[in-house]
């Protein structure tokens, strides 16, 4: 999917113009000075066309800290985005923050739309008008919190987004798109820099950013691979605060571009609550899913002892993603982490013929039929594989199925097809 990132100060309304355009409220918490949140990316939709939505606004910063917050938020936007929102308070007008952004939003080649936020009613237009001056093309005079403008805002975003994120589109067919995330100085940039080593043979600016390249291409055993957003797992901001929102921005908006994830641990730390999150934010992208638990070389046999406990509890519901024990340091079993990818992206791309699918579903329900309810037995009709990447399956019921007779039939699947690498996801539709 395309995606659209919101920019602007605190308090300029991006949250509320965020909950205006996925036209609900629950998405978005309120802005709270200092609060950060996990959840950056949505999906949106407006006249039948679906992009994601990057709200870079969930860190909101002391006053000190804004400039540095608000630099952070536009870099985001604009080294992962297809196209900018750039929201700034008609009422207040162009602040120094908004200019020193507004120099950074100007040397992108990707849209940019300034929004003019709380234009209440048509006699605040004239201040709308005056942000003419920002150099950022014309202001789009809007309401996030009554909704005028809205409409025609997103008309107007719907005709410079492209139809498909620019990446996903040159890439049918090209080399994979991979994301290296996981917590700070667990070694990701160490991993891509010996990955890379010295066969780094394409270093392209194809996202379109004047500055730094933000994806790199990387050659590695005869095939080539799109690592994306280097630039975030390089770079290294001095935040005072925000720093974990700044990273959890940089992981879900990688995650939009990429097609599968290495989630990268230190085997000599204990596995925390930081890296379930980051897997999480995997699973809930879909994306296939590669586990290298790095720093093998540090680790001694009583830690030893722990991470295998560590794994079997806290990373039992992802089993089925490969393992690669790696040390970025010494190189040690870097070249399997290539087959792990590539068995990971097997799967996440695999179709089920529909035919053999439901064959497979005879058999599983004669083997264990669905447990009586009220005297009745709710029954599968037909399946099918709806998608893939990741694959998603339909089954037609007369009845809803219990929690655990779905959890039994994704797990049979799991058995005989594997899966090995990739989420996959069975939905029912109950025929009254
Ligand atoms: P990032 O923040 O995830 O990109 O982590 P870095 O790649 O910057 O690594 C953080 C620190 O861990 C650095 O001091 C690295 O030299 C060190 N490091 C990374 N991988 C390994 C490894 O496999 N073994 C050892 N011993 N140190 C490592």
């Amino acid at each position: 999917l395309p995606v659209l990132a919101i920019v602007g100060r605190p308090n300029v309304g991006k949250s509320a113009l965020v909950n205006r355009i996925l036209g609900r409220r629950e998405a978005v918490v309120e802005d709270t000075p200092g609060v950060t949140r996990d959840r950056v990316t949505y999906k949106a939709e407006w006249n039948e066309r679906r992009f994601s939505l990057v709200d870079t606004g969930g860190w909101e910063p002391d006053a000190k800290g804004i400039d540095a917050s608000v630099a952070a938020q536009a870099e985001v936007a604009v080294d992962l985005a297809d196209a900018v929102l750039f929201v700034v308070d008609a009422n207040v007008g162009a602040t120094s923050t908004d200019e020193h952004v507004v120099r950074m939003l100007r040397q992108t080649k990707k849209p940019v739309i300034l929004v003019a936020n709380k234009v209440d009613d048509v006699r605040q237009e004239a201040e709308a008008a005056a942000l003419w001056g920002l150099g950022l093309g014309e202001p789009w005079p809007v309401s996030a919190l009554h909704g005028r403008g809205v409409a025609d805002l997103l008309d107007h975003v719907l005709s410079v987004l492209p139809e498909v994120s620019a990446v996903a589109k040159e890439e049918v067919g090209g080399p994979r798109r991979v994301a290296i995330i996981g917590r700070p100085n667990v070694g990701k940039s160490s991993l891509l820099n010996k990955a890379a080593g010295e066969e780094r043979v394409v270093v392209n600016d194809l996202a379109g950013t004047t500055r730094d390249p933000v994806d790199e291409q990387v050659e590695i055993a005869g095939r080539v691979w799109r690592f994306v957003d280097t630039a975030g797992i390089r770079r290294r901001v001095n935040l005072a605060q925000g720093a974990d929102f700044y990273a959890s921005l940089r992981t879900s908006a990688a995650l939009e571009k990429a097609e599968v994830a290495v989630v990268v641990l230190d085997v000599t730390e204990p596995i925390s609550v930081q890296d379930l999150r980051i897997i999480e934010l995997v699973l809930e992208s879909g994306r296939a899913l590669v586990l290298a638990f790095n720093k093998w070389d540090l680790l001694d046999d009583e830690r030893r002892g722990l991470l295998e406990r560590e794994i079997e509890q806290d990373l039992a519901h992802v089993s089925w993603a490969p393992r690669v024990n790696i040390s970025a340091k010494t190189g040690r079993h870097l070249e399997k982490l290539v087959p792990a990818l590539e068995t990971a992206l097997d799967s996440w791309d695999t179709r089920i013929p529909t035919g053999k699918f439901n064959a497979l579903l005879a058999e599983l329900t004669a083997e264990h039929p669905h447990p009586l309810r009220g005297g009745k037995q709710p029954r599968i009709l037909f399946g099918t594989q709806a998608s893939s990447r990741p694959p998603t399956f339909v089954l037609f019921t007369t009845g809803f199925l219990d929690p655990q007779y779905r959890r039994f039939i994704t797990r049979r699947l799991r058995e005989i097809f594997g899966f090995e690498g990739t989420p996959i996801t069975v939905n029912m539709r109950v025929r009254e």
